[in-house]
């Protein structure tokens, strides 16, 4: 199918290079991952195909293991935005045989991996977002953005962000210093408060050429700043909304430069309205149903965009579909394991568990997948699940 040999910048521990490795061994196309260990989720899927195409230990962050990976790869790709962009910038202009691909590119990353630098970006594209100020750490700042946008003020950090840990509410002008010490040293910006009745996904995958094709749209459902629920597709009374939502993020997806899956994450307002609240330049949690429940998954349309080959379809192929996530309850598996067990008996579904060394609280360690004939079927699968989940009320 293709030759090229992909290199994936991996996070530490990271699900999302493990599943696109799993899509690429599918596909027979050549992986080299950088990521700290030997045995990482991803490379335990992911054997090294020869010696000189041994994986890569070491850190997103470190530009010489950067540098190591680059030389063993056609196309360089990411399942993490906090990577050292400069370091993509400074290999991509070093001159070799067949030139490095990077995607997407050290543009798109740069400008997404800081989030008030993504918000100005889509702000001067045209997407529609809500407002959003500047601060510095200092109580006069962030209390003078306070009095422009109102309370509750979301206070958040520009970079580094993952899982709802660089948010703060600020819900009285008494929490500004406890919100700026708990957001510690890194640099923040403020938003205005957002009363969503519900937030909305849309997958979006973008060639080489920079045509976009997007994903059916669907309901995400958070619990503690973690997605715990996706839906799809996308139920409501506004038969507009799914088409209207994958126009903005269409539209949005647009706007960057390279190829792969974006992950676009907007809020619906009580009247209808849509605002995009982030922007993953990668594969997302909120795409994972897509392995069961669409005709392409977004890391086999991920591996397609990078590496120039025709896109799979984005249509559903099943009626309805839900994910749920397993996050760590403790530093033990048992919670985890339990439901993957009961959800083992429940037609529909599929267990996906990480492989992660280590169960924290909070931290995401798998999913399941359901598939149904209808959306009543569908709840049925589920309720078992979520009776199972600890601190459930029967
Ligand atoms: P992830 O990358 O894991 O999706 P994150 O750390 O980048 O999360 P955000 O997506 O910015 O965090 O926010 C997490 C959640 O907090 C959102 O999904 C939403 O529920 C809520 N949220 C974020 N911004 C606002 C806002 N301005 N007003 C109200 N709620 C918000
Ligand atoms: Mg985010
Ligand atoms: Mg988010």
């Amino acid at each position: 199918m293709t030759e090229k040999v992909v290199g994936i910048l991996g996070r530490c521990g990271g699900q999302l290079g493990r599943m696109l490795g799993a899509s690429a061994s599918l596909l027979n196309v050549k992986v080299v991952i950088l990521d700290v260990g030997e045995t990482g989720p991803a490379k335990q899927v992911l054997a090294p195909v020869s010696p000189n195409l041994a994986h890569v230990d070491g850190s997103f962050a470190d530009p010489d293991k950067i540098r190591e990976l680059a030389d063993k790869v056609d196309v360089l790709t990411v399942e993490i935005e906090h990577v050292d962009v400069k370091s993509l910038e400074n290999i991509q202009a070093i001159s070799r045989q067949t030139p490095l691909a990077i995607h997407p590119s050290p543009f798109t990353i740069h400008t997404i991996q800081d989030k008030f630098r993504q918000k100005e970006h889509l702000a001067s594209h045209g997407s529609p977002i809500s407002e959003f100020l500047p601060v510095d750490s200092t109580e006069e700042s962030v209390r003078s953005a306070a009095v422009q946008l109102g309370l509750p003020l979301m206070l958040k950090s520009r970079t580094l962000a993952y899982d709802g840990r660089g948010n703060f509410v600020v819900r009285d002008i008494s929490q500004i210093p406890e919100a700026i010490s708990a957001l510690g040293n890194r640099p923040l910006y403020a938003e205005k408060w957002v009363p969503f009745a519900k937030e909305i996904a849309v997958m979006v995958v973008r060639t080489v050429d920079g045509e976009v094709q997007s994903y059916p749209a669907v309901e995400t459902v958070h619990k503690d700043n973690i997605c715990h629920l996706v839906f799809a597709p996308l139920r409501g009374r506004d038969p507009t909304l799914a088409q209207r939502a994958r126009a903005v993020a269409e539209a949005a997806v647009k706007t960057f430069t390279g190829a792969g899956i974006f992950g676009v994450e907007l809020f619906l307002m009580q009247d209808g309205g849509l605002y995009i609240n982030e922007i993953a330049p990668r594969p997302h949690n909120s795409g994972h149903y897509t392995i069961e429940a669409c005709e392409t998954s977004q890391y086999e349309n991920h591996l397609r965009a990078i590496l120039g080959l025709p896109l799979g379809s984005t249509a559903l192929k099943v009626s309805s579909s839900v994910m749920l996530n397993l996050i760590g309850y403790s530093s033990s598996l048992d919670e985890i394991t339990a439901i993957a067990n009961i959800a083992l008996g429940v037609p529909g579904a599929a267990v996906h568990l990480y492989g992660k060394s280590e169960c924290r609280k909070g931290r995401k360690m798998g999913h399941i997948t359901l598939v149904a004939e209808s959306d009543a079927q569908l709840r049925t699968r589920l309720r078992p699940l979520l009776e199972a989940l600890p601190g459930s009320t029967p």
